[in-house]
C-alpha cells in the first residue's frame, strides 16, 4: 500500500498526536499525561484498521467500542478537545495526520499481544525514518510482559509464583486525572462514528446488552461494585445469579479504565475497614489473571493458534455443526449451559462460573475443538480479550500453562445444583423449565411424567433433551485426555 510521506516540516508550534487505542480513558492515562508535559496542542486520534490490527474485532466488541468512542470524544470535548477519528492503516493514517500537523511525536500506551505489538514496533521504525517520534508507554497493565520472570529470567507457566511476583514489583501509580483542558488544532477532519456501522442494524440484536461504556460508566461500575459486590466477593463470584463480581471486564479491556485504579480502589477500600482484606486480594488476584494471561500470550504468542501443551494438538476432536450449533444457541438440554450461552447471545456477558462450565461441556462432553468455542466468545463477549479468552479455553481444555488437571470435567448438573441451588439463573435465561420444581431445574429429563406435565413442559418439544448424555460423555473425554496424558 501506498503511504503519502511526511512532508511537513517540525516547529515548535506543531501540536503532539495521541494515539488511543485500548486506553479509551482521561484519567490515569500515561500517553496522554507526558503529551500534555509537551505543554503543546494535542491531536487526540483513534484509528479504525480493520485489517492491520491483528484479529478483527467480533459483533459483540464493536457494539462496545462504538459506545466507548462516543464517551472519549464527550470527554474531550467537555476538556476543550475532541476525538479525531480515521478508518484505514494505521501507518498511513497516522503520516496523513502528522503531514497535516506537522506533529514529530506521536504518544501512544502500548499493546502487547504479538500482532499488535509487531505493527506497533514497524510503525515506530517506518515513522523514526522521517524524524517522527513514537513515544510508547504502558497504560494497560501492571507490569510490562517481560518484566516479570523467573530466578532463571524465564517467563512463569504457573499462576501462583506469577502474581506473588507481579505483586512483589508492580508499581501503582499516582491516581492522575489528566489535564483539565486540551488544546486541539481545529481544522482537522474527522470521520463519523456513525459511518463506521459498529452498531448493529438490520436486525439489531443488541437491546438487552448491558453496561456503560466508556470512563464514566468504569468509575460507575467499580464503585457499585466497592459498595455491594467486594465485601463478599469471594463466596459470591460463584454464583451466577448474584450481581456479585465488578463487571470491570470490557472496560479494562479497552482501557477505560486502568488496572492500577482497580487494585488500588479494593485495597483502599480494605484498608478503610469498609471490606475484609481477603475479599480485595481476591479481587486483586483475579486482575492478576488478567496479567498472567496477556505475559503468556506475549511471551507464547503460538497459543491463539496451538495448544501451549504440544501433546493436547493430538486430541481426536469431533467435527459435529450439529451439537455446536445446538451449544451456541443454548439447545444442549443442560439447563446450566443453555442459561449460559442465552445470557451471552442476548447480553453479550456471560457468568466467569458459567463460562467454565459451558467452555468445559464444548470440549468434554462434546468433544468438539476449544478453538471453535473461544472462536464464538470472541465474537459474542463484550469483553472479548485475546489474552484472557485464550488463555481461559485452554485452562479448561487442561492445555494451557498451568491448566486444570485433564480429569477434571465439570458435571454440569452438579454445577447447577451447587453454584446456582434454587434454580434462579437458569429460571431467567431458560424460561420454558422456570415451572419445574428446583429438584429437576438442572436435569429436566429425570423428573417424572407428571412433574413435566405439571410444569408444562414437553421435553424434545418445549426444551431439548439432553444432546449428549453425561456419562457417556464423561468417559469419552477421559478416555481421549488420559490417552494424552500418558504422552507427556
Ligand atoms: P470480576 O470477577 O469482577 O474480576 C475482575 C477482573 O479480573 C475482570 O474484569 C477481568 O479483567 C479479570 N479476570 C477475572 N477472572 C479472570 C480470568 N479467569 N482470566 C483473566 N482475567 C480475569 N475475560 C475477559 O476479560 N475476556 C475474555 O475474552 C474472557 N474469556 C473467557 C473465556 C472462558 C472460557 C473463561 C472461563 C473465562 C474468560 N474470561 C474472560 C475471564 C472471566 O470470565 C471474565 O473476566 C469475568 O467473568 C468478567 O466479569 P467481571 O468483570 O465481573 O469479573
Amino acid at each position: 500500500m501506498e503511504r503519502p510521506r511526511v512532508t511537513t516540516k517540525p516547529s515548535d508550534e506543531t501540536p503532539v498526536i495521541l494515539w488511543f487505542r485500548r486506553d479509551l480513558r482521561l484519567a490515569d492515562n500515561p500517553a496522554l499525561n507526558n503529551a500534555a508535559d509537551t505543554g503543546r496542542a494535542i491531536v487526540p486520534v483513534y484509528i479504525l484498521d480493520e485489517a492491520g490490527d491483528g484479529r478483527p474485532l467480533g459483533a459483540a466488541s464493536k457494539w462496545w467500542l462504538d459506545k466507548s468512542l462516543r464517551a472519549l470524544d464527550a470527554a474531550l470535548q467537555q476538556r476543550g478537545s475532541r476525538l479525531i477519528l480515521r478508518r484505514g492503516d494505521s501507518e498511513s493514517e497516522l503520516r496523513r495526520l502528522i503531514d497535516e500537523t506537522g506533529a514529530t511525536t506521536v504518544f501512544m500506551n502500548r499493546r502487547f499481544e504479538p500482532d499488535a505489538w509487531a505493527q506497533d514496533a514497524e510503525i515506530a521504525h517506518s515513522l523514526k525514518d522521517d524524524g517522527v517520534e513514537c513515544r510508547g508507554t504502558n497504560g494497560t497493565l501492571l507490569a510490562r510482559p517481560g518484566s516479570v520472570l523467573n530466578g532463571s529470567s524465564q517467563p512463569y507457566r504457573v499462576f501462583t509464583p506469577f502474581h506473588k511476583a507481579l505483586m512483589a514489583q508492580a508499581e501503582v501509580p499516582t491516581h492522575t486525572l489528566g489535564p483539565r483542558a486540551i488544546s486541539t488544532p481545529d481544522h482537522l477532519s474527522s470521520d463519523s462514528i456513525d459511518d463506521w456501522g459498529l452498531h448493529p442494524k438490520r436486525p439489531d440484536w443488541s437491546a438487552e446488552f448491558e453496561g456503560e461504556p466508556g470512563e464514566a460508566g468504569a468509575l460507575a461500575a467499580l464503585s457499585h461494585f466497592l459498595k455491594s459486590g467486594l465485601g463478599g466477593y469471594g463466596a459470591g463470584r460463584d454464583i451466577p445469579s448474584r450481581a456479585a463480581t465488578s463487571r470491570l471486564s470490557a472496560a479494562l479491556h479497552w482501557g477505560e479504565i486502568s488496572p492500577w485504579r482497580a487494585v488500588a480502589a479494593a485495597r483502599g477500600a480494605a484498608s478503610d475497614g469498609r471490606v475484609p482484606g481477603a475479599e480485595a486480594e481476591k479481587f486483586v488476584s483475579e486482575i492478576g489473571w488478567r496479567e498472567f494471561s496477556a505475559h503468556l500470550l506475549h511471551h507464547f504468542p503460538f497459543i491463539t493458534e496451538r495448544a501451549f501443551r504440544p501433546e493436547y494438538d493430538t486430541m481426536p476432536w469431533r467435527d459435529d455443526p450439529k451439537s455446536l450449533k445446538a451449544w451456541q444457541t443454548g439447545q444442549t438440554g443442560y439447563p446450566i449451559v443453555d442459561a449460559g450461552m442465552r445470557q451471552l447471545w442476548r447480553t453479550g456477558y456471560m457468568h466467569n462460573r458459567v463460562r467454565m462450565v459451558v467452555a468445559s461441556f464444548l470440549i468434554k462432553h462434546l468433544l468438539i475443538d476449544w478453538r471453535e468455542g473461544e472462536a464464538w466468545f470472541w465474537d459474542t463477549l463484550v469483553d472479548a480479550d485475546l489474552a484472557s479468552n485464550v488463555q481461559n479455553w485452554q485452562w479448561v481444555a487442561g492445555s494451557g500453562a498451568d491448566a486444570a488437571p485433564y480429569f477434571r470435567i465439570f458435571n454440569p448438573i452438579a454445577q447447577g445444583e451447587k453454584f446456582d441451588a434454587e434454580g434462579r439463573y437458569v429460571r431467567r435465561w431458560v424460561p420454558e423449565i422456570a415451572r419445574l420444581p428446583d429438584k429437576y431445574i438442572h436435569a429436566p429429563w429425570t423428573a417424572p411424567r407428571e412433574i413435566l406435565a405439571g410444569a408444562g413442559l414437553r421435553l424434545g418439544q418445549d426444551y431439548p433433551r439432553p444432546i449428549v448424555d453425561h456419562a457417556e460423555g464423561r468417559a469419552r473425554a477421559l478416555a481421549a485426555l488420559k490417552a494424552i496424558d500418558n504422552k507427556s
